[in-house]
Order: C-alpha cells, then structure tokens, then sequence
C-alpha cells in the first residue's frame, strides 16, 4: 500500500521512515489496548484526535523550553518527528492518586497526593513495565544520572505547565506518562521529550464533575470513549466542531 518504510508498529501508532535523515513519520491508529495488551479494541476518531491534541501540547511545550521530537503535523493522522533513540522508561508523574498507585499503597481514587510524584517503569511488556529505582537505572545503564536529573526536571516543568493549561478549561491532570529519547546531532547527544501526550498517555477529569475524559473510559468499559477524547480536543480548541464522530470521519478519509 505505502512505499514508505515501516520502522516499527506498536500498539496505538506506526513509525515510518522519514524524507530526511534523522526523522520519522509518525501515524496515529484507533486502536486501543489496556492491562498490558489484555483489553484490545478500537476507539473511533482516536488517532486523529490525538495526532491533534499532542501536536498542540507538544508545540506549547516547546514554546516554554521543553525540547521535544514534534516537527510539524503532515495530515490528519501523522505527524513528522525527530528520531531519538528511547529511553527504556515511562516517566509517570501523578498529583492525584488513580491507578496502579491505588492498589499499591492502598489510596482511594481521587485522593490528593502530598505533592507531584515522579514514578519510573521500565518500558518491557514482557515483563509488564515492573516498577524500577533510580538505582535499578544507573546500576542497569537504562539512563546516566545526569540525564535522568534532565528527565525528572523536564517531567515537573511539563507537569506545572499542563496542569495551569487544563486547569484553564475545566479539567484536572490527575496523571500522565512521559517518554524521552536520545538525539544524536554530530558528536552532540541531548535528551529530548518524545512519545505523544494525549488522552491515551494522561487522566484527566472535568474540574466541576469529575467525569473521566482520558482512556479509563476504555479501560473500565464507562462508555462514550470516543466523545471523551473529541471533548478534550474541542476544549483546547484544536477540533473546532461539536464532538460529533461522523465530522471527524469524514474529515479523516
Ligand atoms: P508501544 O510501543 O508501547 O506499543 P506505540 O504504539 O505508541 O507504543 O508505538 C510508538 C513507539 O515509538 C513507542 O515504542 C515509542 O517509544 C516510540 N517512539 C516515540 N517517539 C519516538 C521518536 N521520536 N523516535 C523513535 N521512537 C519513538
Ligand atoms: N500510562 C501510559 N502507558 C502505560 C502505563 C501508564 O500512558 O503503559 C499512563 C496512564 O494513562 C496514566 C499514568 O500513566 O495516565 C499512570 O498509569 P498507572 O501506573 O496508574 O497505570 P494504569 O492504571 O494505566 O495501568
């Protein structure tokens, strides 16, 4: 079908061979896993709206400072980033307890954490990312100290900075997953932010409601997943029609 060469498909995007060197194309899909790849499904819409809103928080992000992969957006579904070599990690900073940190230190949903939290999971679904210290990574080499000092202040800057930007349209960063990589320039190497950032990598919860509007709605069969993510993506202005899915396919053909 493409004369582009595949690099990698994963479990919600393809990554292709970019037109220069040191580049790729990244293509959003539909498709949605949770547990580990346990739950598998399809939520309509998703990878164009997540192509949009990660674009969005991306390039606002660099407009602060925080060096990341995004270069510009080619189409609906896919977007042209920097090849970075990735950091084995998932760097997950939480200001509100949901999720695994529930079960793990016996948390009710909802309850404020004392302050951000940064956590590290090693990115190995075979192992099903298991928790990891950041002495299992300096003694195990998945990142330097120093580039982890880079990862961590990164991930709270990226933290002040989306949670003022969602707070501003009635939503609350409840969590979100970052990934970060390599960029090899010459003889130079920098950590850059990379991945997406989208309803699919973040919780977030409407501020009065405290309606889910990420992929727990997936994940805990809540219904309207595809609404949700359109809702988020309205909200920051970068889908300008009322979240209605027939819009958005159309659009996508
Ligand atoms: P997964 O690999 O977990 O199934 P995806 O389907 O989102 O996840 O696949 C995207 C893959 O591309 C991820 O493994 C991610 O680490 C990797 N990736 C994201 N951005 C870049 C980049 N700029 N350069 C190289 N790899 C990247
Ligand atoms: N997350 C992610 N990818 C993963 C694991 C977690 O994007 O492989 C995100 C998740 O959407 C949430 C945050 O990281 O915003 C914290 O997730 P948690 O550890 O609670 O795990 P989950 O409940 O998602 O399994």
């Amino acid at each position: 079908m493409s004369r582009r060469k595949k690099v990698y498909e994963g479990k919600a995007k393809i990554l292709y061979e970019g037109p220069e060197a040191g580049t790729l194309i990244a293509h959003f899909k539909d498709d949605a896993t949770a547990f580990n790849n346990q739950k598998q499904g399809q939520i309509e819409g998703k990878g164009v709206i997540n192509n949009r809103i990660s674009e969005y928080l991306m390039t606002r992000l660099d407009g602060i400072g925080v060096p990341n992969h995004f270069i510009r957006r080619l189409n609906m579904r896919e977007q042209l980033v920097r090849k970075v070599e990735i950091i084995p990690l998932e760097m997950v900073c939480r200001n509100v307890a949901a999720g695994t940190i529930c079960k793990r230190f016996g948390l009710s949903e909802g309850e404020k954490l004392p302050r951000p939290i940064i956590e590290y999971y090693l990115k190995d679904d075979d192992l099903g990312d298991p928790l990891v210290s950041e002495d299992h990574i300096s003694a195990f080499g998945w990142a330097a100290p120093p580039e982890m000092d880079d990862m961590i202040a990164m991930t709270f800057r990226v933290n002040d900075f989306l949670s003022g930007l969602f707070c501003a349209i009635g939503i609350q960063l409840i969590d979100f997953k970052l990934e970060f990589g390599r960029q090899f320039e010459g003889d130079l190497v920098r950590v850059i932010l990379a991945d997406e950032i989208s309803p699919d990598s973040c919780r977030l919860w409407d501020v009065k409601t405290n309606r889910k509007l990420d992929k727990d709605r997936f994940r805990q069969d809540l219904g309207d997943v595809p609404e949700a993510y359109a809702e988020v993506a309205r909200r920051l202005g970068v889908l300008k029609e009322p979240p209605n899915l027939t819009v958005v396919k159309a659009k996508d053909a």
